[in-house]
């Protein structure tokens, strides 16, 4: 009877410590990458400012081929089937080149095209992300899959050390559906830099409202669309969101370079089609001139913090006073079956865009770092002292007659 206890109390005390072992390994393994924040300075939340009007579509010159249609986020089957993707690389490409499109990427977890691309008119993408908070980012011609991430939660702290280590490598960086779970949360955006463009569209997800906060706070970063598509024959997830770029060829170069300087729009239609398309942009004398194509639209104007400015109909060709107050002006073309939405124009002084510093806070770093290891060590010897003190079982032979 007395075996049978002790027995018994052997194996409770078992099964506590491997508990116990199991809970302080998960814990190690999700806790320990923060100790790699980097605390940062953020630049300063200063609107675009300037007398004259930049305009990303001023430079359009070639002909109307020059815009190509392009999706830069579809998974395919990757890692095992670990990861969310139902078809093969090759019969996702060959869904989207069905649907028209002029560049189709596969954008699959941590998969960094190695080695890069022979193909100029590859464009390599992977998406980089693991938290689960979805904070989640494509990465741009990486020369490496970067692995390290924050697994739990990401402040604003956490996603910019990301971005920075991510373009240290010389990659470029989009923010990938920001709103998702709220990931990036428009105060956030207001504050990160260091990525070049926003993926204000995507079919979980539209980011609006954090990309007018990054505007608001004067960032200069241009409009991504994307499907993110799992699965090429899923309705409602392929063909809904792409990006229109204006690009003299198809060599990834060309294409990278017309979304880093926002000769782009993004469009949402339904199986690859939209029934409206942008011509030109123009900006006069603190108007905005908008040519389209396509079926009548309803047109909005949006500018600093997403406040909107006009709301008219349009057949074809649209002229809108931009208001002296504005700082940034962004437009929105709306038939009954599809939208435009286009990069914002920006107040500047003729030279350059707004280049953001944020510097790395060394002192509250470090100082972050020196007390998570006083707590870590703390722990360890309060556990080291509760293990002393815990009693133990007592040896079956000592209780013999007992
Ligand atoms: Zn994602």
């Amino acid at each position: 009877m007395i075996d049978r206890q002790g027995a018994r109390w052997r194996t409770a005390h078992r099964v506590r410590r491997l508990t116990t072992l199991a809970v302080t390994a998960l814990l190690v393994v999700a806790l320990a990458p923060y100790l790699a924040t980097r605390f940062y300075r953020f630049g300063d939340a200063t609107p675009f400012n300037g007398t004259h009007w930049f305009n990303p579509y001023a430079a359009l010159d070639g002909p109307a081929e020059h815009w190509r249609k392009a999706n830069f986020h579809a998974h395919s089957h990757a890692w095992g089937g670990v990861t969310d993707g139902h078809h093969s690389p090759a019969d996702v490409t060959r869904a989207y080149r069905a649907l028209g499109y002029d560049v189709a990427a596969l954008s699959n977890y941590w998969a960094a095209a190695r080695p890069m691309p022979t193909d100029t008119t590859t464009v390599s993408v992977y998406e980089h992300g693991a938290s689960v908070i979805k904070a989640h980012r494509l990465v741009f011609r990486a020369p490496r899959t970067f692995w390290f991430d924050f697994p739990l939660w990401q402040s604003v702290h956490q996603q910019q050390t990301i971005i920075d280590r991510l373009r240290g490598d010389g990659a470029i960086v989009a923010l990938a559906h920001p709103a998702l779970r709220n990931a990036v949360r428009p105060a956030d955006a207001a504050r990160l830099s260091g990525y070049a463009l926003f993926e204000v569209l995507n079919h979980f997800v539209t980011s609006d409202t954090a990309w007018d906060a990054a505007l608001t706070a004067g960032r200069p970063v241009w409009l991504l669309a994307n499907d993110d598509s799992h699965n090429v024959d899923g309705a409602g997830e392929t063909g809904v969101a792409w990006t229109m770029l204006h690009a003299a060829s198809l060599h990834a170069d060309s294409v990278l370079a017309a979304l880093t300087s926002g000769r782009a729009y993004g469009v949402r239609g339904h199986a690859g089609r939209s029934d409206l398309a942008l011509e030109r942009v123009l900006v006069r004398d603190d108007s905005l001139v908008i040519v389209h194509r396509g079926a009548a639209a309803h047109v909005r104007v949006i500018a600093d913090s997403g406040r909107l400015v006009a709301a008219q109909r349009s057949t074809g060709t649209i002229v809108v006073a931009l208001p002296p107050w504005a700082h940034y002006a962004r437009v929105v073309l709306a038939s009954e079956t599809s939208a435009l939405w286009l990069n914002p124009v920006v107040r500047w002084d003729g030279r350059a865009l707004p280049l953001v510093l944020t510097t790395v806070d060394g002192r509250r770093t470090a100082a972050f770092r020196a007390l998570a290891a006083i707590v870590v060590a703390a722990w360890l010897l309060g556990r080291r002292a509760g293990a002393a003190r815990a009693p133990r079982p007592v040896p079956v032979t000592d209780r013999v007659g007992v």
